[in-house]
């Protein structure tokens, strides 16, 4: 049995002004496809880990990703896809087909990018050949994603903490298809709702009850497996909110039960969906009062892994004007890295940081301080982290010591906060500081939520702000609470 593996992974924030460009993603070919993902917690891994089987070859072709930033080009869009293409013609016929994608990548001129591929997979190898698609839960779901493929599993777990997973079981579920032992029909629902990212976080509620839902869908007779995506509130598509899948051995009806009592269950919270959190300066105030630290302030409003700049200072001048000390956070500044660098280590510095990417995310914050310590920004985090990766690389690295009582990470790579071996590595120990600044909103908490005294979710202005009133959308579904509050299902 031969399994094709492909895909391109892209979480396209459309109001980021960084277009994704074909030089801005990585692809991995063939064997670096193992070498690279082989021993992750990736989707990747856990569609090679079904070709441990003695009856079943998977053969890696390609996989292209970059990190969330703005709309695919139409050139990186049709080279990438062309590729996978070539690769999957020639190289067939296939008994089945593993499509490892994000579900929420957008293209110039295909809006529903992750809907384009699949629909040119399914035409190149016919209505025949079982195609498995394992998705983000952030992703935005198509009904033309679903009716081009056989089985669809998405991450369960936000921190993603289970790509691997829930690919294996995707896989398996396709090798069954493969040997006639089941025969799945897809059902998606789709209830206009968006859920705030800030409520996005699966271990606590409202979203923990809609995961729990989800598993009890799927002990119901006849259901294979059952799937809830969040959605992604920054790319502006018409299918942009929560949706929620079923696979049924045969019967369609059953498929459809399952999933419309998921999405009228999950709908009947909507309220809790919606979110207010405080401001940087309350947020701050709020973590000097507290007696241990460190509190971790979430950078809602600059979430890295959500396509944002990596360079905002709002949290910082508040931080700033309020006189906080013991305060740590890092900053993607390849010119202030590279002002220190020339300086070098124990020299003393003055310089504008960060807020210069664009006009979204504060502006450069005038620093004087001392070169502590200059690092290659490379580091390794065996543990499972958010999307299971594990090499870092965040350019060459700069501690700056500040007379404020700051200590800045400043980094020549965009980088997240998703593993404190990013401190550790620059000689920081993010435990002795009362706040610390974790870039994002559910992704940084395996890192930080362990060192934790407490966690403040920031309403900071930004390209990921929770505050979705900040954007104006073309192409989003009318109605769709909250942002209008009569919708109705
Ligand atoms: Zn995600």
């Amino acid at each position: 049995m031969r399994l094709a593996l492909l895909g391109m992974s892209h979480e396209t924030n459309t109001f980021s002004r960084v277009p994704a460009t074909y030089d801005r993603f990585s692809i991995h070919r063939g064997h670096e496809i193992v070498q690279q993902f082989g021993e992750s917690h990736t989707t990747n891994a856990g569609f090679l880990e079904i070709g441990e089987r003695p009856d079943v070859d998977v053969v890696p072709l390609m996989f292209a990703s970059t990190g969330p930033i703005g709309t695919i080009t139409s050139d990186a869009f049709e080279r990438i896809v062309g590729e996978l293409l070539d690769l999957l013609r020639d190289n067939g016929p296939w008994d089945g087909v593993l499509l490892s994608l994000h579900g929420a990548a957008v293209s110039e001129r295909r809006p529903d990018a992750d809907g384009e591929i699949t629909a040119r997979v399914r035409d190149l190898v016919g209505p025949d050949v079982p195609v498995g698609m394992t998705l983000d839960l952030h992703g935005n779901v198509t009904q033309k994603m679903i009716a081009n493929t056989t089985v669809a599993t998405f991450y369960r777990s936000n921190p993603h903490l289970d790509p691997r997973p829930r690919a294996l079981e995707c896989a398996e579920l396709i090798v069954r298809t493969i040997n006639g032992e089941i025969r799945p029909v897809q059902a998606l629902e789709m209830p206009p709702v968006v859920i705030n990212i800030v409520k996005q976080f699966t271990g606590e509620e409202p979203m923990a009850s809609v995961i729990r839902d989800c598993e009890t869908a799927i002990q119901r007779q006849g259901i294979l497996t059952a799937s809830v995506a969040e959605g992604y509130p920054y790319s502006d598509v018409e299918e942009m909110g929560m949706s929620f899948l079923a696979v049924a051995d045969g019967d369609e009806s059953a498929a459809r039960d399952a999933v419309r009592w998921m999405a009228r269950r999950a709908w009947g919270m909507r309220e809790q969906f919606v979110v207010d959190t405080p401001s940087p300066e309350e947020a701050l105030r709020q973590a000097m009062a507290e007696d241990e630290g460190p509190v971790v302030l979430m950078d809602v409003g600059d979430n890295i892994g959500g396509g944002s700049s990596a360079d905002s200072t709002v949290i910082l001048a508040a931080a700033q004007r309020l006189g906080v000390t013991s305060f740590l956070q890092s900053l993607y500044d390849p010119e202030a890295v590279a002002h220190c660098v020339e300086s070098g280590v124990g020299s003393e510095v003055t310089l504008d940081v960060g807020g210069k990417t664009d006009d979204m995310h504060g502006s450069p914050v005038r620093v004087t301080g001392r070169v502590r310590a200059m690092t290659d920004g490379l580091y390794e985090d065996p543990n499972p982290t958010h999307g299971g990766w594990r090499y870092y690389d965040g350019g060459t690295t700069v501690v700056l010591e500040t007379t404020d009582g700051h200590t800045l990470l400043l980094t020549s790579e965009r980088t997240g906060n998703t593993t404190r071996e990013q401190m550790y590595s620059a000689g920081i120990m993010p435990e002795r500081f009362k706040i610390v600044v974790a870039k994002g909103v559910v992704s940084p908490r395996p890192a930080y939520q362990p060192i934790a005294s407490r966690i403040i979710l920031v309403n900071s202005p930004g390209v990921t702000t929770s505050d979705l009133s900040f954007f104006t959308y073309h192409r989003r579904r009318v109605p769709l609470y909250p942002f209008e509050e009569d919708a109705a299902y």
